[in-house]
């Protein structure tokens, strides 16, 4: 098993948005917010898990849109400067916030004193519903600017410079334009088939059957992956496996949930079979608690996963594992 030696601490699932592609299914409605507390004893721990790899850990402060909370962010980052932690690795944000030119210089300021070095940012069809295009043109310039030229990456910078080149409003776009250019998005296999993402695929894209995914097993994104993500609950997901629980901070330590995993390997229903076998093995166990598979069938093992595991969600059962409730809300597949 690999050491966790990245990991992204989620303040919230709260955001401005709620983008029909987000993988952790984030929306205006999910008000709950971790303590400064917690958040920077789960940094602590990761690092104090990194240092038997003589190693720091790399933390990166995500949501949901962490500015929705600019003072819990700021405290955060305070204590874990006093507490000699590694410095964040980098910030996510959606820019929803960056709508003045001197908002933006005071915030970022305060972050560049606090050690801040980059932050990144969105811009594709799905975010650019709720952000205005200018709003992130605005963040990186200023960024550039106090932080330094490499100090922001967008996702993705080749519809970033053609939507300001183009001065793209895609809320003027007719709902046909809309929709053939977030199938565009999709099929360019550059989002993650989870939450939000999976149900809108399954409305746009022609997949494969499940049997077309038998024998890929998970793994690589369970046990061999450096990078763990901790909800704002204390939920530990594998990498990009929202939902996929492998433990709870309120529980246990880290590391001895690491530590577990690392001697025993994943148990119970759904994470040994995801990781030895793949989501395909679980489509008969699935279908005794309601799941029918899709007839568009599906794009990617990981649409069927999230298919699979909605449904037993929905179903009431496995919530050891599968959790918590922001991320499987009701869904019409
Ligand atoms: S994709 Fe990002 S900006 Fe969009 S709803 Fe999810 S967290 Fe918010
Ligand atoms: S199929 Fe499921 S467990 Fe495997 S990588 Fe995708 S989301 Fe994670």
């Amino acid at each position: 098993m690999q050491p966790w030696l990245q990991a992204g601490l989620m303040l919230s699932y709260w955001c401005s948005a709620s983008c029909e592609f987000c993988y952790v299914s984030s929306c205006p409605a999910h008000n709950f917010w971790t303590s400064p507390d917690q958040i920077v004893d789960r940094w602590k721990q990761l690092d104090d898990l990194a240092a038997r790899y003589n190693a720091r850990v790399k933390i990166h402060l995500t949501g949901g849109e962490v500015f929705g909370n600019w003072d819990l962010l700021v405290d955060v980052l305070e204590r874990a400067r006093r507490a000699e932690l590694p410095p964040v690795d980098k910030i996510e944000t959606n820019a929803f916030w960056a709508d003045t030119d001197a908002v933006v210089r005071r915030r970022l300021t305060v972050l560049k004193n606090l050690g801040v070095k980059l932050l990144t940012t969105d811009a594709d069809i799905f975010h650019q519903q709720f952000v205005p295009i200018d709003y992130v043109r605005r963040l990186v310039e200023i960024t550039r600017e106090i932080l330094g030229p490499d100090a922001v990456r967008v996702r993705w910078r080749d519809f970033y410079n053609a939507a300001l080149e183009n001065n793209l409003d895609v809320n003027n776009l007719s709902p046909q334009q809309l929709r053939e250019l977030q199938i565009d998005a999709l099929t360019h296999g550059r989002e993650r088939f989870n939450g939000r993402a999976a149900v809108l695929a399954s409305k746009l894209l022609q997949g494969k059957s499940p049997e077309t995914f038998i024998g890929d097993c998970c793994d690589k994104g369970i046990l061999r992956s450096k990078h763990v993500h901790i909800d704002p609950y204390g939920n530990i997901f594998p990498g990009t496996c929202c939902g996929l629980i492998l433990g709870s901070t309120l529980c246990e330590n880290i590391a001895d949930v690491y530590d577990w995993l690392d001697t025993n390997g994943p148990t119970g229903p759904i994470l040994e079979t995801l990781t030895t076998q793949g989501p395909a093995a679980l489509v008969d166990f699935a279908r005794r608690y309601g799941f029918t598979p899709l007839p568009n069938g599906y794009v990617s093992k990981c649409q069927l996963c999230y298919h699979i595991r909605s449904t037993l969600y929905g179903a009431g059962q496995f919530k050891k594992w599968l959790g918590p409730e922001q991320t499987y809300p009701p869904i019409e597949w």
